[in-house]
């Protein structure tokens, strides 16, 4: 007998799971609207133009394979600040910006909780209630207690903002508050501007890190400027704050792992030494980052006009998510006038959060075929528009 035969089976991925359990279901009807990942409108997996353009132009200049430097591609993180802040930034012009590119959101979140865990010993990090599951994971595997602030109202399918600032003001001074930059995943709720004003004074008042999830930078409404728009502010009012960057979702980068950690602090001194530590912590973890995305985000970032044209194929995949999230709307209301469902209207990004339960969700996939997590979010970058009826009855008979 293995010396490991004591090792438990892990649960599967709560996300991951629903894909593995979908490719079991041999039914036409079937549909996986479980992992956030743009399909085209016939389900195919979808390269952007900017990225074979710009991969054919790294081919024609021979770029080499040798090792980045730890903090990754430099033309990447300067972009990659940039494209958060916007051009011409005064904390990027001094120097008060450290950027780390890293293993996409995910590994940038991890490398960031594992500083927190250094050098902020003793914080609690506050996650919204609910978030996207990974984060949970993120921060216990780093050893940070983690807490939830309320955000979702399930009453009027919107934000608990009353909630959220009493839990955000009853924290500890100095605490982690996890944001969602834009898109909450899996809610589609986003705080409204003048809701973010309020947030910001809470946080301020309070001492409190905002550590911001950016996952759907232009995605969400097909404008990178209007998607950065809290980070934005953050940093307008001098907030210091962390800042997680993914390029899955708007360059379709999934599998290349692309994406940084910032930190935009008060002095450039600080800035250079927070970068050093970050350095340190990346170095053990995976010693250093991936450069072939890295390569990809410089060129279409640095170039006008693929950045022009990376912003036309933004628009048009958010477009079809909007298309079909208002073809479902239209459905659900076909199927049942009785109930109200503008929430799927006005939810924001890839995600629709139906406020179908556990038990509703199993019917979806045992009677329908429709895989979905348990949190009853489903995913309308994986809806062609043709499936859209089935998918509203789904939910109608789900619901009785
Ligand atoms: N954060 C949120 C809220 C997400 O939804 C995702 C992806 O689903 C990520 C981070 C990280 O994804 P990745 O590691 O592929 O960049």
């Amino acid at each position: 007998e293995s010396r490991l035969a004591f090792v438990e089976q892990a649960p599967p991925d709560p996300i991951l799971g629903v894909s593995e359990a979908f490719k079991r279901d041999t039914s036409d009807d079937r549909l996986n609207l479980g992992v956030g990942a743009y399909r085209t409108n016939d389900l195919k997996p979808y390269v952007l133009n900017v990225v074979k353009k710009a991969e054919k132009i790294m081919i024609e200049s021979e770029e080499n394979k040798e090792y980045l430097p730890i903090e990754g591609l430099a033309a990447f993180n300067k972009a990659t600040a940039q494209l958060l802040l916007g051009e011409g930034h005064p904390a990027i012009k001094e120097e008060r910006v450290a950027t780390l590119q890293s293993l996409s959101g995910t590994g940038s979140l991890r490398v960031g909780a594992d500083f927190i865990g250094k050098f902020l010993p003793g914080r609690t990090v506050y996650l919204s209630n609910p978030t996207w599951g990974n984060h949970k994971n993120i921060f216990t595997d780093a050893g940070v207690e983690w807490k939830e602030y309320r955000y979702f109202d399930k009453a009027t399918v919107g934000l608990a903002f009353e909630g959220m600032l009493e839990d955000l003001k009853a924290a500890p001074e100095g605490s982690i508050v996890v944001l969602h930059g834009c898109a909450h995943n899996p809610t589609g709720v986003d705080p409204t501007r003048e809701q973010w004003g309020a947030i910001a004074d809470v946080v301020e008042q309070k001492g409190h890190m905002p550590f911001f999830d950016v996952a759907y930078q232009g995605f969400a409404s097909g404008s990178l400027d209007d998607d950065a728009w809290a980070p934005r502010f953050f940093a307008e009012r001098s907030i210091e704050m962390m800042v997680a960057q993914s390029y899955s979702k708007n360059l379709g980068l999934y599998a290349e792992r692309v994406g940084a950690i910032n930190y935009v602090l008060a002095d450039a001194a600080a800035a250079k030494r927070v970068l050093s530590q970050n350095k340190r912590i990346a170095r053990a973890l995976y010693s250093n980052p991936p450069v072939h995305g890295a390569r990809i985000a410089s060129i279409v970032v640095g170039r006008p006009e693929l950045f022009a044209e990376w912003n036309e194929e933004m628009g048009m995949m958010a477009g079809r998510i909007k298309d079909v999230r208002q073809t479902l709307y239209d459905e659900l209301v076909k199927n049942n006038p009785d109930k109200d469902w503008s929430f799927v209207t006005r939810q924001i990004g890839m995600f629709s959060f139906t406020g179908l339960s556990p038990p509703q969700v199993e019917n979806m996939t045992q009677k329908h075929h429709v895989y979905m997590t348990k949190d009853g979010r489903i995913s309308l970058a994986g809806l062609p528009s043709n499936k859209a009826a089935n998918l509203a009855s789904a939910i109608v008979d789900s619901f009785k």
